[in-house]
């Protein structure tokens, strides 16, 4: 940590366009002297931007390359990232959106840049049971900038449950269970706290920085107290043997700074000439010959171009835009192509189909304190002279906990709770203690719903390739996904009846919904029905492009992820999952596309592969999982070739 302030407000590299300031993605004008003022601090601390560091787009491409990632965002910047580490191999990343702004590497500006030109802004339609007040439209922001959506997300680094990967093994998916997924998240894995977790299930060395956040605000430990109070086991590490219970979750920060996958996995490799990033390029078609994958058409700045790719295409745009890609290059449901008069190249009927996110509902409290800014000028002295205090966390964001309903068993929890409030996002003069108003201080529970059963479609809305997609995100269709979730409220109301939430005077802060005054007010069938109203859609989509067998009729890709039936084609992102994993889903993306990478190499018969950028080698996959139960692997002491 530095021992003095840095007041140089000069960036030291190019301030080139990075997407919107803190000033503009705050909500009025009157947060833009102080909050201007911040960016420009921000900016010219190399520590926090970066913008020495930062990859140096190439405009306009070559013609010809060995691979094309389509979106640089949390898998594609990894699948880059890995690929390239062979100087034989030239490399594309188109991305559609540009770099990240400096202002969102601030832990505590968490989400605040959803909503600008760098989320793609997507919302479902025609909900019958969810996002009913605002008719039936949920909200789904994605990252449309390099790093993608983990320039946005919480940061919480969790990895899902055994169960979860063992299930899509048990489906036919060869390769993804536990045990053999394991080595795939500890070998991206820098964990800055080894001696508090242990290295059981977790790595240093690798790329992505993983720890608690430098600062949390006073009542986390009274939210810990409370859950014990409850009677929930309180946990060290999630992703440990203590796989169920509350904490203050890890995240991909290094020192107080966040690390998106750009930031992580392509920063550091900026010089390698095969590499090339294009920024602002929206891949609109992949073009197949003789069914096989031979390149992209894409616009860059609105100009047409194609880029030719030798060995193969690898699709990285999420579990929105990747199989909107496939549909319009003709890889679908063929009557659904015909109907958009789409050229059908293969009929897949599964893109765009089990498309589905977990579940929410958010419980608001006051509490006894008064409702000031948590952003003030020492909040932004003591950022961005040391990146410590409360802009170095999300603040209440950090905390969650996972139990099992009793609708699950106990090693497969259902149940995830997030948590909301003082969070150091916006502020208008920056006085300490200046009041937002006279009100108490708001917090906010979110229980969420791990299993969704409900599934959704996608589909496109014409064959514009700039037209958004229609996406039908089906919420709450199966009542079990609205059952489940009314135990985790049940749960979360209960918090507010603890001893140590009670000195707090923590209070529900809910006027009853008039779309619900049918029923009794905090009745079974009064939080149902404002469940229904007010959704929490939640940020987890999964599953459109699901992997499975060729026997499976819904697949997309085999668990080598390549598209049936389309040669030199891989999807690799979260829309692979047969079913989204147990908990949020960046850490399962990162796993995902370093999977793929290895899955590549093997299949290009690379020896000798330098697999893991400076990292040793992960250890070879372990015998196949039989138990539901984390298990043991051991860190590898030196380096052996790859098994694929
Ligand atoms: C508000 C929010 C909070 C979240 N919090 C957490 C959290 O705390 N922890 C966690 O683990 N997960 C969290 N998530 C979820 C997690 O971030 C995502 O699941 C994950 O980042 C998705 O990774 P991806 O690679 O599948 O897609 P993305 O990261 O979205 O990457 C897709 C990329 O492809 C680009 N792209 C798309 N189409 C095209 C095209 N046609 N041409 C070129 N480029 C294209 C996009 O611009 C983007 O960069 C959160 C998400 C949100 C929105």
């Amino acid at each position: 940590m530095s021992t003095y302030y840095r007041t140089s407000v000069a960036p030291v590299c190019g301030d080139h366009f990075l997407g919107p300031s803190l000033a503009q993605v705050c909500p009025a004008s009157q947060f833009l002297m102080f909050m201007s003022i911040l960016d420009t601090f921000i900016r010219s601390q190399e520590s926090i931007a970066q913008l020495c560091e930062r990859v140096r787009p190439i405009d306009p491409p070559e013609l010809n390359y060995d691979f094309i990632v389509v979106g640089g965002g949390t898998a594609g910047s990894v699948v880059a990232s890995r690929l390239s580490d062979l100087p034989e191999w030239k490399v594309l990343v188109l991305e559609a959106g540009p770099d990240e702004p400096p202002g969102a590497d601030i832990p505590s500006m968490v989400a605040m840049f959803l909503g600008t030109e760098i989320d793609w802004q997507f919302r479902t339609s025609n909900e019958q049971n969810a996002c009913l007040s605002s008719g039936g439209s949920c909200s789904w922001p994605r990252g449309k900038n390099l790093g993608g959506t983990s320039v946005h997300n919480g940061m919480m680094y969790t990895r899902g449950h055994a169960r979860d990967y063992d299930n899509w093994a048990a489906m036919g998916n060869d390769g993804w269970t536990w045990r053999e997924v394991l080595p795939y998240f500890a070998c991206s894995e820098n964990n800055t706290e080894i001696n508090r977790v242990g290295r059981k299930y977790h790595s240093t060395g690798g790329l992505l920085s993983v720890g608690r956040f430098p600062w949390r605000p006073d009542i986390a430990s009274d939210i810990l107290a409370a859950a014990a109070e409850k009677g929930y086991p309180l946990t060290e590490d999630l992703n440990g043997d203590q796989f169920t219970g509350f904490t203050v979750a890890q995240t991909m920060n290094y020192d107080g700074v966040r690390r998106s996958a750009a930031a992580a996995f392509l920063r550091p490799f900026r010089q390698r000439r095969n590499l090339q990033v294009a920024l602002n390029a929206t891949v609109t078609k992949v073009i197949v010959e003789n069914m096989k994958a031979v390149g992209v058409q894409y616009y860059q700045d609105g100009v047409p171009r194609v880029a030719r790719a030798s060995r193969e295409v690898i699709i990285c745009g999420g579990a929105v835009n990747s199989p909107q890609i496939l549909l319009l290059s003709g890889i679908g449901p063929k009557d659904h192509l015909q109907s958009m008069n789409v050229n059908v190249v293969k009929d897949l009927p599964g893109v765009g189909e089990n498309l589905h996110n977990h579940v929410s509902y958010t419980v608001s409290f006051t509490i006894n304190e008064p409702n000031e800014y948590d952003l003030n000028w020492a909040a932004a002295a003591e950022y961005v002279g040391f990146q410590r205090g409360p802009m170095s966390s999300t603040g209440m964001s950090q905390i969650t906990g996972i139990i099992p309903s009793r609708y699950t068993s106990p090693d497969h929890p259902d149940l995830q709770f997030f948590f909301g409030g003082y969070q150091a996002s916006c502020a208008t003069t920056g006085e300490v203690g200046t009041l937002i108003n006279g009100d108490r201080r708001s917090i906010s529970i979110s229980p969420t719903y791990l299993h969704p059963r409900s599934k959704g479609t996608l589909r496109l809305a014409s064959n514009d390739p700039f037209a958004k997609p229609v996406i039908h995100g089906n919420y709450l269709s199966d009542p079990m996904d609205g059952t489940v979730l009314l135990e985790g409220i049940r749960i979360a109301l209960s918090f507010a009846n603890t001893t140590a939430m009670r000195k707090h005077n923590m209070t529900l802060d809910h006027t009853p919904l008039q779309a619900c005054s049918q029923y009794p007010f905090l009745s079974d069938d009064y939080w149902r029905c404002a469940i229904r109203q007010d959704t929490g859609p939640e940020n987890h989509q999964a599953g459109s492009c699901k992997m499975g067998l060729a026997s499976d009729p819904m697949a997309v890709v085999d668990p080598r992820l390549k598209v049936h039936g389309i040669k030199g084609l891989r999807v690799v992102d979260t829309s692979i999952m047969p079913q989204v994993t147990s908990s949020n889903t960046a850490a399962p993306a990162i796993m995902i596309a370093e999977k793929a990478a290895s899955f590549i190499k093997s299949e290009w018969a690379v020896p000798n592969t330098q697999w893991y950028g400076n990292h040793a080698l992960p250890p070879p996959p372990l015998p196949s999982a039989t138990s539901s139960h984390h298990h043991a692997w051991k860190h590898p002491i030196s380096r052996k070739s790859h098994s694929h």
